[in-house]
């Protein structure tokens, strides 16, 4: 299912990288598609093939009014073929995101904040699934096996860039995690071989880890706190490292997850938690429409 994709693994050239002597490659799952950004695509593809397989019209999910993971499961059905449908929280508003999610041909229904918070009722799809018969039902954030087992394709997309980089092999994972599911992906197809480092965007104890521990349950994994208080926050000294990065790498990123995972790496680093020699594949998860909805960047 994935021919033909390469996938660019890039170096990350940083001062205090090399002032420690760790070396990281980027993996710009940003890149993937024109319009199915980063790991959502990877996330989505089980279920593409599966509503193929089953002739569904359609795929439903539920998300924010800036979700990645709506705006890739509208893309998705955009190019491939097939009616999605998305459940946003709150009351209706108009965002940059709302807007593609429109474009591109997806239904949208606003749940309120309570109608939302039910989300994980059992009977909560049954009147979605009448309103919208056989269409299939993506759990929050692709948060799910099928998510899972899309992801674990990252860990063969890694090997042909490493050549071009000089790099016969790496030592571990580094990414940033909300529900863990890509973190799972990895920690499935690595069977305990590499580390992988879930940084997560969310609160310790908030669901990721639990996840990853049901999905798999002998994951190889080391969490880092990247919250910064809480999903969502933003702060001043996060910032200006996403712009200082930027500035001075030239890599794209977005507050809520990639600069949050990389700023915690640079924590770690920092704290002497990364041995001299280390090479490291950041997963650049993608997320960048989301960036939108930060007119400070
Ligand atoms: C959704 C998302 C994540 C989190 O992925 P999980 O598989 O839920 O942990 C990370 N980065 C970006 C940019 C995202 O959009």
């Amino acid at each position: 299912m994935l021919e033909g994709v390469a996938l660019p693994l890039q170096p990350l050239r940083l001062p205090w990288l090399k002032a420690a002597g760790v070396e990281v490659a980027v993996l710009r799952l940003d890149l993937i598609d024109p319009l199915v950004s980063g790991n959502k695509w990877f996330k989505l593809r089980p279920w593409l093939e599966l509503a193929r397989q089953q002739g569904a019209p359609g795929l439903m999910s539920l998300g924010g009014p800036w979700s990645n993971h709506l705006h890739a499961l509208a893309a998705a059905g955009y190019s491939e073929g097939f009616a999605t449908v998305g459940l946003l929280r709150g009351e209706p508003q108009r965002t940059a995101t709302t807007d593609d999610l429109q474009a591109m041909g997806m239904a949208l229904h606003w749940l309120g904040y309570g109608g939302y918070r039910a989300r994980h009722q059992p009977g909560f799809w049954a009147p979605w699934m009448a309103q919208f018969p056989g269409f299939l039902a993506i759990p929050e954030g692709g948060a799910c096996e099928q998510g899972m087992r899309g992801c674990m394709a990252l860990l063969e997309l890694v090997e042909p860039g490493l050549a071009a980089l000089g790099w016969n092999s790496f030592d571990a994972w580094w990414l940033a995690a909300g529900t863990g599911t890509t973190v799972a992906g990895l920690a499935q197809a690595e069977a305990g071989h590499r580390l992988v480092h879930g940084a997560l965007a969310v609160p310790a104890g908030q669901g990721a880890e639990a996840n990853v521990s049901k999905l798999v349950p002998l994951a190889r994994v080391q969490w880092h706190d990247a919250s910064r208080g809480g999903f969502g926050k933003v702060d001043a000294e996060l910032i200006d490292f996403l712009k200082a990065t930027e500035a001075h790498t030239g890599l794209p990123l977005e507050p809520l997850y990639t600069a949050k995972a990389l700023l915690a790496l640079q924590a770690c680093v920092l704290a002497g938690g990364v041995a001299p020699g280390t090479r490291l594949v950041f997963v650049h998860t993608g997320g960048l429409q989301g960036r939108r909805g930060f007119p400070s960047l």
